[in-house]
């Protein structure tokens, strides 16, 4: 079990059937140390690629998109929630339902900050049905730049956005699996030898 394992199982909290709370360390105190490991983890898996550009989407997925960057050396840039009049035409945008809050909002980039030359790792702190993956997606689509991977802290493997991200031939590492959460009870998936 790796640390982040261990952490869900010591202070993840079970909302409803398919919520998991992680506020003790990753969604509203931050476990640094935690994070940085995890900056480490990514950078292990995807060293190999010729990534130049680290994104995710504010506000949770910030701090490991910062640790993550700094293992590469390159930028770390964040998708905005929300269009504001005053960034006018000059942005990258999509629109991406939140499972968690039940409503879509529009994230985007501007475009001084992702271009054609730019290779991507998108990183997030969950995946559940891949609604804000699909819309980074969009976005490095607009951009004309490419997608090298995608690190996720915790992917919920009983919902469908890691299948269908991997189904694509999109390089998908997630630090932890949860598989199940019945009746409050945390069940993650066993690591492949
Ligand atoms: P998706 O876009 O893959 O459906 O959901 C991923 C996004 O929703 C993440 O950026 C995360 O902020 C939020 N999210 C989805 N499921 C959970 C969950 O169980 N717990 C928390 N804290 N956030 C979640």
């Amino acid at each position: 079990m790796n640390a982040l394992e261990r952490k869900i199982m010591e202070q993840g909290v079970v909302v409803g059937k398919d919520i998991l709370k992680v506020d003790m360390f990753l969604n509203h105190q931050i476990d640094v140390e935690l994070i940085r490991q995890m900056g480490e983890d990514f950078y292990a898996y995807f060293r190999n690629k010729p990534i130049n550009k680290v994104l995710t989407v504010e506000a949770s997925g910030i701090a490991i998109a910062c640790f993550t960057a700094l293992k590469f050396g390159v930028p770390a840039v964040f998708a905005k929630k929300g269009y504001h009049k005053n960034v006018g035409s000059n942005v990258y945008s999509a629109e991406v339902f939140s499972f968690t809050k039940g409503i879509s909002y529009r994230i985007t980039v501007m475009k001084d900050y992702l271009t054609k030359d730019d290779h991507v790792l998108f990183v997030d702190d969950f995946l559940a049905n891949g609604a804000a993956a699909e819309g980074i997606m969009q976005i490095i689509s607009q951009a004309g730049a490419t997608l090298e991977g995608i690190g996720i802290a915790i992917e919920k493997g009983f919902q469908p956005g890691g299948e269908k991200l991997r189904e694509r031939g999109i390089d998908l590492y997630s630090l932890a699996i949860v598989d199940q959460m019945e009746e409050g009870k945390i069940t993650l998936r066993e690591h492949e030898q």
